[in-house]
């Protein structure tokens, strides 16, 4: 998906586009960092009291209580390399924020700032010692706060971040962002095919799949893949690769973060850094039938070099905005807009066609190098194929219903296909290589209105709907839904590495 595209349905049209973008937009991060003063380091020696607990909107993310006697902090804090937060210490707060402020109240008992993959180890034996769950947290862009965890340990790998570049492949820490990986590679003259939004993070998005421009013409994220370093629940560094615990290797790519062990770095095959020609076209209410009948042909029948996402806005005034944001990797996007707008059989009411160098693309598509937090809330179905017209136009009224109830929702539609439909080496465990697209169902709400309009539009698509992407994972839906034809693969590899069922908390395998 592109947030381009949650973002470009809020916007009224035009270049400015999308640096004023929700959700992802130019402002600076307010999430703060802390700062590596030696008064982060732990002050108490017993376990500190967890008093938060999550908001009454949001699944539980609260681990057990720690049973029988206290950890010992200051143990592992001399273990580390890197910092142990607690709530007494300074800077806890905003240790364990998350993207969306709407986790804040989501207390773990304490927070790890990787700085080494040995502190992870470190981190992973300690939790088991003391019975508290801990998940880890890269990007913190989780939709439903699993890389936060109340009364449990928070493993923070936005540290491990460095970067380097050699004959064709990146090897980078689990902890950098996107825009950081973009800018990175720039120099090199190459990319890499990832979601949009400059502060995901590259662990989450790369273990759940990762779509964006580039998924028709390079794959997903996962699919760059080569090899992982991965501490797993013994606390034992393993090095996976299609040659090296090739099972791990498969689960890892797809089945999303939190499950299995957690990766210090990846190294990923490149792309070469293009120039990328842009399409938008919108179109009148009117013809929204029209225009998401001809999306689905085009995304049958596009060249794999051309990417085009279908947004269906609720605008505040009752209506709805039809958008297709396109983008060619040849560099030129004008015969895919007119192939696009001879399948809906309507001229777009207005049109715009650019051209942008690599970098320029990124920050497009970004709304700029960072994001501020934002509350949302969101959910998905994957497509196996086109919907016949009484989805459609259960699709389109699930929008107008948001609309006419003034509650902001957007349906963005992005395509699969091309390489998306290839395996790469090794296969991986993303299961929806068949499927036509992926539906995302986005509120910048989080009321009950949003969360009808999500309803609605998962009832619209459901005799289309094989499941839904893991990245977009939601409240109250089984995990397994999210794994398709992959599940028992996935279970055998979950039985293999985490036998005693370590990487447990309310979204995981198992
Ligand atoms: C604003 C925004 C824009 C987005 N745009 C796109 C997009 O364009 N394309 C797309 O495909 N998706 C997109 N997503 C979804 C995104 O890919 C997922 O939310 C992803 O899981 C976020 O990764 P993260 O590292 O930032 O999040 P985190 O919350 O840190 O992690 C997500 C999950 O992975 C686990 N995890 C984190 N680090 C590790 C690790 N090192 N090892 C093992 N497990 C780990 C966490 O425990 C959690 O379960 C977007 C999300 C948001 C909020």
């Amino acid at each position: 998906m592109s947030l381009l595209d949650r973002r470009t349905l809020l916007i009224a049209g035009g270049a400015a586009a999308a640096a004023t973008l929700a959700g992802c937009s130019d402002a600076k991060d307010t999430g703060g960092t802390p700062s590596p003063s030696p008064t982060s380091t732990p002050t108490a020696t017993t376990a500190p009291t967890s008093t938060g607990t999550p908001t009454s909107s949001t699944p539980s993310t609260s681990a057990p209580a720690p049973t029988s006697t206290a950890p010992n902090w200051n143990r592992l804090a001399r273990s580390l390399e890197g910092l142990l937060y607690l709530p007494s210490t300074s800077g806890y707060a905003a240790a364990h924020q998350l993207f969306d402020p709407r986790w804040d109240t989501v207390r773990p008992a304490a927070v790890v700032k990787a700085a080494k993959p040995s502190d992870v180890e470190q981190a992973i034996t300690f939790a088991r010692d003391n019975k508290l769950v801990l998940v880890p947290k890269s990007g913190g862009h989780s939709y439903v706060g699993a890389s936060t965890i109340a009364n449990g340990l928070q493993l923070d790998v936005g540290g491990l971040k460095s970067m380097s570049y050699a004959n064709g492949v990146l090897t980078v820490g689990a902890g950098a962002r996107l825009y950081d990986v973009h800018a990175f590679l720039d120099r090199y003259g190459r990319s890499l095919p990832t979601g949009t939004c400059p502060t995901v993070g590259v662990a989450g998005l790369t273990l759940g799949g990762g779509l964006g421009v580039h998924t028709r013409t390079y794959g997903l994220t996962c699919d760059r893949v080569v090899s992982m370093g991965v501490v797993t629940a013994d606390g034992t560094s393993r090095t996976v690769s299609a040659t090296s615990e090739p099972d791990l290797f498969w689960a890892l790519r797809g089945s999303g973060g939190g499950n299995l062990g957690v990766v210090t770095s990846f190294q990923f095959t490149t792309i070469p850094a293009t120039e990328l020609g842009f399409f938008r076209l919108t179109w009148p209410e009117a013809q929204a039938a029209a225009v998401v009948r001809g999306w689905q042909q085009f995304a049958q029948s596009a060249p794999t070099t051309v990417w085009a996402n279908l947004h269906i806005d609720a605008k505040s005034n009752g209506t709805l905005v039809i958008r297709v944001l396109g983008v060619s990797t040849t560099g030129d996007g004008t015969a895919a807009a007119a192939q696009l707008e001879s399948l809906v059989g309507a001229k777009a009411s207005a049109r715009t066609l650019s051209v942008k160098s690599h970098l320029d693309a990124v920050k497009y598509l970004g709304g700029g190098t960072t994001s501020p937090r934002q509350g949302f809330l969101a959910g998905s179905d994957v497509l196996e194929g086109p919907m016949d017209a009484a989805a459609i136009t259960g699709l389109l009224g699930a929008v107008k219903a948001a609309a006419r109830a003034a509650t902001p929702a957007s349906a963005i539609l992005d395509p699969l296909g091309g390489q998306a439909a290839m395996q790469p080496a090794g296969g991986s465990s993303w299961p929806w290589r068949g499927a036509l697209a992926v539906i995302q169902w986005y509120s910048s709400a989080q009321t009950k209105s949003a969360q009808t309009f999500v309803a609605n539009g998962h009832r619209a698509v459901r005799s289309f709907s094989a499941g839904g992407y893991v990245n977009y994972v939601e409240p109250g839906r089984a995990v397994g839904s999210y794994y398709g034809a992959s599940t028992a693969k996935l279970q055998a590899a979950k039985t293999k590495y985490d036998p005693a069922n370590f990487f447990h908390a309310p979204y995981t395998l198992g």
